[in-house]
Parts: structure tokens; C-alpha cells; sequence
């Protein structure tokens, strides 16, 4: 099997992915820092997040015995303008899913001709898949404080993907932690939502409450913190030094920004309607938050960005 997992990392180069490594399926230590997570009550009420499935993948795949990981880099170096909403860059271009899916869909046919005796199931956080732990055991990068797979190649501006096979495939080394002794991430957050090194409390993340949080109205304590932040929130990503020192532009042009994602209005979102967001977000992750949800963050980060600069 040792010359097949060449070949299929070739393969997945060739269709068009940035890196792969291939992890075991054994992801039980790998999980500490999730299983600690949900037990603090950090998870909010995201309840899928422990599904048990997500650690013990032999629930997810009868007989899995390897798990081939890959990622696509979708950095750009644009800017958000100084005064306007800010959407994270992962939403800039077109749905993720969408773009990983294309590429682990031919992958997983290519794995089906070449080894027809093999099972083979891919996603892209689309199931109940620890596609972090899995990323740092198949050596892709670590997951650092700020809770992000970080890569000495690209930093952290990576789409994951997994390809659960029951071929035996020799994992990678897993990466090591390159964290080191720097705070840079806990410092920046602007609600102390990283509660400890590699502990993200979503009840006080940006980029939860702008994205999953489906309540009327957001916490004041959110709301007074939002720094113009809508849909996700990059702060934690933008002050890290893998970032600022490796991120590179990717080459693919589905991830280059939708002008109106990377320069919004407060006037259009606060008063988006339906018929605006189907138009707006087609093909687009965003979709993930709703009309009235998007309207709720722009009002309240309008508000937030008023009040400090009338202070
Ligand atoms: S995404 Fe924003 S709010 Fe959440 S941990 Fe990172 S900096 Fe803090
Ligand atoms: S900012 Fe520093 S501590 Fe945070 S993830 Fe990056 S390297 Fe790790």
C-alpha cells in the first residue's frame, strides 16, 4: 500500500488540491480539546458538534481504516474598506463546499476505478468528521490557540476535506505544534472568546453568533465588540505571524471575491430583502445565514460602529 499512497497523493494534487496527508482513523487523543470543549459548555447550541459519531469514525464508515486529508488555500490579498461591514474571507467567493466537493467528488471516483474493492466517502464539513484533529495527524498543519489549522505554507487560510477509505493506508506523521509561546490571538480577540490556548468559547464569538446564532436580537456584550464584523469574524486569523508572514494568493479563481461580499453596506444589508439576499448570495456559503439574521448583524454592528465613533 506504501507505493498507492504516492500515487493517490499525486492524484490528488493533480485534481487540483493544495496539500494531503493521509491520518488514521483513530481519532480518539486527537479529540481531547474537542471532548474538553463540549464538556465547558463551549459548543453553545451547536448540539451537532457531539454527534459521538465524530469520534469514533467507524460509525461514519463501517471498516474505515485510513483517512485521506487535503486542503485548498483560498487567500486573497484584498482588504476590507475601513468603514464598511465586514464579511470573514471565507465567504468572499464561491461556497467552499461547492469547490472542495468537485475535487473530492473525482478523487473518490478516481479511488473507486483504481481500487474497486475499496469504500470510499468524502466530506466537506458537511458530516460528523473531526476535520481539524484529522488535519494535524495527517501532518496538513496544527491547530493552534485560535483554534484553526495552521500551515507553514499557507497559515491558516485553508478549506479542509476528508476522504474516508477502507483502504489500509500508513498514516502520516502527525505536525507538530508551532504555537510556541505566542499570545497574539488571545490578545486580539475583542470578546475573550479563545478562554484558553486552543479553547474558543462559541457564547462569546464573533463568528458564531454572526453565523449560527439564530436568536431575535444578540447579546449586548457581542453587540458592543462587533467591529463591524457581520458574517464570521478573521481577527483571530489576520493577527497570527503564520499569517502575516506566509499566507500566498491562491490561484483559483472561484475564491476570488464577489465585490458586493468584500465591500458591502451597512445601508444595503440593514435593509437586505429576501430577493436581494437569493441574488447577492447565490452559489455563496453565506447562505448559511439568513436574510433576517444578516439584516440583525448589520443593525447591531451599524449601532456598535456609531456609538464608538461618536466616543
Ligand atoms: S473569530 Fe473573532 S471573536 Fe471568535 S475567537 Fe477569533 S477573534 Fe475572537
Ligand atoms: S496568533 Fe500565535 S498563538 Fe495564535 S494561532 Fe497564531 S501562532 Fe498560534
Amino acid at each position: 500500500m506504501v507505493d498507492s499512497v504516492a500515487e493517490i497523493k499525486a492524484q490528488a494534487l493533480a485534481v487540483g488540491f493544495h496539500k494531503v496527508g493521509i491520518a488514521t482513523p483513530a481519532v480518539g487523543l486527537a479529540t481531547t480539546h474537542l471532548r474538553r470543549w463540549l464538556r465547558l459548555g463551549y459548543a453553545a447550541d451547536m448540539v451537532w458538534m457531539a454527534n459521538p459519531k465524530r469520534q469514533d469514525l467507524t460509525q461514519v464508515l463501517p471498516g474505515v481504516q485510513a483517512v485521506i486529508c487535503v486542503a485548498l488555500n483560498y487567500y486573497t490579498p484584498h482588504q476590507h474598506a475601513p468603514d464598511r461591514p465586514r464579511i470573514s474571507r471565507y465567504g468572499w467567493g464561491r461556497d467552499y463546499h461547492r469547490v472542495l466537493g468537485k475535487r473530492l467528488k473525482q478523487l473518490g471516483a478516481w479511488l473507486g476505478q483504481r481500487f474497486p474493492d475499496s469504500q470510499n466517502r468524502y466530506y466537506v464539513d458537511t458530516g460528523p468528521i473531526p476535520e481539524k484533529a484529522l488535519a494535524q495527524m495527517a501532518g496538513l498543519g496544527w491547530i493552534g490557540k485560535n483554534s484553526t489549522v495552521i500551515s507553514r505554507e499557507y497559515g491558516s487560510w485553508l478549506f479542509l476535506g476528508e476522504i474516508l477509505t477502507t483502504l489500509p493506508l500508513p498514516p502520516d506523521p502527525p505536525h507538530l505544534d508551532r504555537c510556541g509561546t505566542c499570545t497574539r490571538c488571545l490578545e486580539a480577540c475583542p470578546t475573550g472568546a479563545i478562554a484558553t490556548p486552543y479553547v474558543v468559547d462559541a457564547n462569546r464569538c464573533l463568528a458564531y453568533h454572526t453565523i449560527e446564532n439564530r436568536a431575535s436580537a444578540l447579546p449586548p456584550a457581542i453587540v458592543g465588540s462587533m467591529e463591524r464584523w457581520v458574517a464570521g469574524c478573521d481577527i483571530c486569523q489576520d493577527v497570527c505571524p503564520w499569517n502575516q508572514r506566509f499566507a500566498q494568493p491562491t490561484e483559483i479563481p472561484d475564491f476570488q471575491p464577489y465585490p458586493a461580499n468584500l465591500h458591502p453596506t451597512f445601508a444595503s444589508l440593514c435593509a437586505l430583502s429576501e430577493a436581494e439576499w437569493q441574488q447577492q448570495f447565490q452559489g455563496s456559503a453565506l447562505r448559511r445565514i439568513k436574510p433576517e439574521a444578516l439584516r440583525r448583524n448589520a443593525i447591531a454592528a451599524f449601532r456598535s460602529f456609531r456609538e464608538r465613533s461618536d466616543s
